[in-house]
């Protein structure tokens, strides 16, 4: 469930219509809603009530400083894979012992940083970057608190580029080979071994792998206490999918997944993390663009909107599905069109929709992609020298800019020129 409805005929975020929201910033923007940010926080949070648990929200799938202060004031942890994530969440206000360090590749520089700030754990995912996490924290007269990422070698059934959890991806260590590595860790003076973590992939739509990897992490649990080590806290990751398409609307909810928690790892009395993204933040944005031109093409119709893949990427890296909607609503009945929804782009790829039945538009009607508050903005760049989009925040009658759009003088004022030239 969302905030984004129609009143009226109009579709609105909350209590302001997307209309008011375009006169003031133009067009595309992202526009997110607090209260459905707020509710998928709140549903993870629910779903875990009884357990002793943190929810971290993960950051890469929405990072501008507006939401993670109000996720972080909600009581959200924080799940970063960098240096600039860490440093947004902190510059919100979160905690360090609220802040949890993923990523395959986390730099030495980015270890001290973290480690000088504070932090709740890092989630380690090789033999290398424990050695030199061990060598950083012991530097700094620190034992760092580290789970050590394990790959289940499940099928997280998802789209490739956003599977992790099977053996021939890059993240974690082989889960047959834990006990060695957890063995080794427990010989370094910089680490403090805590728990352990796993995250098979993003925007599963089936609760199934997350059963079976998190059965097998439970197994490991038990064989790792066996070998002494202090097994207290599960980073169970994130990854539960959403409903990108209205039509077929039937994805998990958080609360079967906090009842497949309870079922699989509930009996161990470890403190439970988990770390969603985009279930928080995929639902609570709206893209809005306007209709530039509908363009026939030799047998098919090609609709010309102001956003581009620039903008969001989702389509042409992922083949991802978002529903477009007018935003001023149809009358029952009212004719509909099919189209090739594409940017302005000069790449074939710059195409969000092929074939697309939907409600007719034309040139100044205003559009809204459903589902583009995750892994949109973030991933979002100045590509063909389009200024960065702006981001709006809206909370029941009020919105606001945080993320104002550029100018072109300030786009172009970014680069310098050598003196030599
Ligand atoms: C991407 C990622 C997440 C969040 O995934 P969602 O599908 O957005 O919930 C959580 N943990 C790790 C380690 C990740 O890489």
């Amino acid at each position: 469930m969302d905030h984004f409805t129609y009143k009226d005929g109009v579709l609105h975020a909350e209590d302001v219509t997307i209309q008011a929201i375009a006169d003031c910033v133009g067009t595309p923007f992202y526009v997110y809603s607090s209260a459905t940010l707020l509710r998928h926080f709140n549903l993870f949070n629910d779903a875990l009530s009884g357990m002793d648990h943190l929810v971290c929200f993960a950051m890469k799938s929405l990072s501008n400083q507006a939401v993670i202060q109000l996720l972080g004031d909600a009581g959200a942890g924080m799940d970063v894979v960098s240096e600039g994530e860490y440093r947004r969440a902190r510059a919100a206000g979160v905690p360090g012992d609220r802040i949890v360090f993923s990523g395959v590749g986390k730099t030495r520089h980015e270890m001290r940083v973290a480690l000088e700030g504070g932090i709740r754990q890092f989630n380690v995912e090789s033999e290398p970057e424990m050695d030199a996490l061990s060598e950083v924290a012991a530097g700094l007269g620190l034992r760092a608190p580290i789970t050590i990422r394990v790959n289940p070698d499940v099928d997280a059934k998802t789209h490739a580029k956003i599977a992790t959890g099977k053996s021939e991806n890059k993240f974690g260590i082989p889960i047959d080979r834990a006990r060695a590595v957890y063995a080794h860790a427990a010989t370094l003076s910089g680490v403090d071994v805590i728990g352990i973590d796993v995250h098979i992939g993003s925007q599963l739509t089936d609760l199934e792998p997350f059963r079976a990897a998190y059965a097998k992490v439970a197994d490991l649990t038990v064989q790792l206490r066996a070998d002494g080590h202090d097994i207290r806290r599960l980073d169970l990751g994130g990854g539960l999918g959403i409903p990108y398409s209205l039509g077929n609307a039937n994805p998990p909810l958080p609360s079967d997944y906090g009842q497949l928690i309870r079922d699989t790892v509930g009996h161990l009395g470890c403190e439970i993390e988990i770390e969603p993204g985009r279930l928080i933040s995929g639902n609570a944005g709206l893209l809005v663009s306007e209709v530039i031109y509908v363009k026939q093409g030799a047998d098919r119709q090609f609709l010309i909107i102001d956003a581009g893949m620039n903008d969001l990427i989702r389509p042409a890296m992922y083949d991802a599905h978002h529903d477009i909607v007018p935003v001023i609503e149809q009358p029952t009945g009212a004719d509909r069109a099919t189209y090739d929804v594409v940017g302005p782009i000069c790449e074939s790829g710059d195409t969000f929709a092929k074939g697309r039945q939907m409600a007719q538009v034309g040139p100044g009607d205003l559009v809204a992609f459903r589902s583009a508050g995750a892994y949109g903005a973030v991933m979002s760049s100045e590509y063909n020298s389009r200024p960065m989009i702006p981001e709006v925040l809206v909370q029941r009658d009020q919105f606001a800019v945080i993320r104002p759009r550029p100018t072109f003088d300030e786009m172009i004022a970014r680069d310098t020129v050598p003196a030599w030239l």
